[in-house]
């Protein structure tokens, strides 16, 4: 096991996305969460509202900025050479 980059033992969280410092309190601020959903509804185009069964939370924070970009198709550091 390899301890690098452990999120939690960072001094304040990082987003994913951005590098950002990012407050791990604050209302808007992402976590990964990973899960299982039917196969057939995942792979729609309208799986936003799909169940997601036996969720786990992951140590991947992000702002909620650049999770809405991602949901765009735009990678935030892509938008930043705009
Ligand atoms: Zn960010």
């Amino acid at each position: 096991m390899t301890a690098t980059k452990s999120s939690l033992d960072a001094p304040g969280y990082r987003c994913f996305y951005c590098g950002g410092a990012l407050d791990p309190d604050a209302v808007d601020t992402m976590q990964r969460v990973v899960g299982w959903g039917r196969k057939h509804a995942v792979g729609s185009r309208r799986a936003v509202s799909t169940n997601i069964e036996a969720r786990e939370l992951r140590n991947e924070f992000a702002h909620d900025n650049c999770v809405r970009r991602i949901k765009r198709g735009i990678a935030p550091a892509q938008e930043a050479l705009l």
